[in-house]
């Protein structure tokens, strides 16, 4: 902690702006590598005043953000980077919570461990109908059953896209497996990857017309993604000793209280314990009606940003937009509940 006062700023606190005041930083974010000198500025959270070319924020010691991914999805900073940022930038624990995979839990825990800081191991679960996400918390991360469904998720996963080149091939389209590899330029295959394939050879005219004609939902060459339902992702977050929590509920497009509870008390029998109350998309209406449901069902409240480490609408780890400052008790809450939830087993 140290005192400063910058521009009008004035306070006590860390300072830290790191993707909009340091320009190294920054370049880490286009793929390049973060210097030495930035680093350790980055672990010791603390970047003296004149360095700051634009903002100062203050972050009081103390707040947690249990909605994070890393590279072992789809974030930028990989789990020891972002478990260095979170502490530099002042919190005091954060749950990496990729999506459908623990990979990255591992390395942010050991982080964690070396600097001093608290992580929590969490998922980020798809369901199979698209809109809804659960979390799971305080994951057994080598608990064998977990693994095991993991990893059944990523064969299926790998599946698809041979399979929508067989569909693709199956309507007269010449197109190979490996054309659709090179079009994604070695990264995850998707289907704008398809979709660049079929605009190269002349089959569509427009990306569109790739997705309206074969690819979209329901078109011909369409295969579903694997997904788990509630309940299987709930059971094996349970059989890991995890807290299943039911992330942004205003993704579901529900609009009616009573709706969304009915849904909420399905997903409490196959094993759900808590809701996502605080979240960056979250009104203050939407937030009173969450936490009212779960304080009506003995439910959990936890909350996070989703930060994926390049938002580019001043989303920020720990404050959201700077509406989000949970405190610690949302960790203690969970802990209890898992707690009580294994000495009940
Ligand atoms: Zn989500
Ligand atoms: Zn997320």
């Amino acid at each position: 902690m140290v005192s400063f006062s910058y521009g009008n700023s004035r306070g006590k606190g860390i300072l830290v702006d790191l993707f909009n005041s340091f320009p190294a930083f920054s370049r880490r974010v286009e793929g390049l590598t973060l210097d030495r000198a930035s680093l350790i500025k980055l672990e010791f959270g603390l970047l003296i005043p004149p360095f700051l070319p634009n903002r100062v924020e203050m972050i009081t010691m103390g707040y947690v953000d249990l909605h994070l991914h890393t590279t072992a999805s789809d974030g930028v900073l990989n789990p020891s980077e972002l478990v260095r940022y979170a502490k530099a930038k002042g919190l005091q624990a954060v749950a990496i919570t990729d999506h459908d995979t623990i990979d990255g839990c591992e390395e942010g825990l050991s982080e964690g461990e070396r600097i001093g800081f608290e992580v929590i191991p969490g998922i980020e679960i798809k369901h199979s109908t698209g809109s809804m996400h659960i979390l799971g918390f305080f994951l057994d991360i080598h608990h064998p059953s977990l693994n095991e469904r993991l990893k059944y998720l990523q064969r299926a996963r790998a599946e698809r896209n041979p399979k929508m080149v067989e569909k693709l091939k199956r309507l007269g389209v010449d197109i190979t497996f490996e054309e659709v590899v090179k079009a994604s330029g070695g990264g995850q295959v998707g289907r704008p990857h398809f979709a660049n394939v079929l605009l190269e050879k002349k089959y569509v005219r427009s990306f569109q017309e790739a997705f309206d004609r074969f690819l979209k939902k329901g078109a011909p060459a369409y295969v579903d993604k694997f997904r788990f339902t509630s309940k299987e992702a709930l059971h094996f977050i349970n059989e890991a000793k995890g807290v299943g929590v039911l992330a942004h509920p205003n993704t579901l497009g529900m609009n009616g209280y009573s709706e969304l509870e009915k849904l909420v008390l399905r997903l409490v029998e196959e094993g759900l314990q808590g809701i996502e109350v605080y979240y960056p998309e979250h009104s203050a209406a939407d937030v009173a009606k969450y936490k009212t449901l779960a304080e009506r069902h003995g439910l959990l409240v936890t909350g996070g940003t989703d930060y994926h480490g390049m938002e580019k609408n001043g989303l920020d780890i720990g404050v959201g937009r700077g509406e989000m400052k949970l405190p610690y008790s949302i960790v203690e809450n969970l802990k209890t509940v898992r707690n009580r939830s294994l000495s009940g087993r």
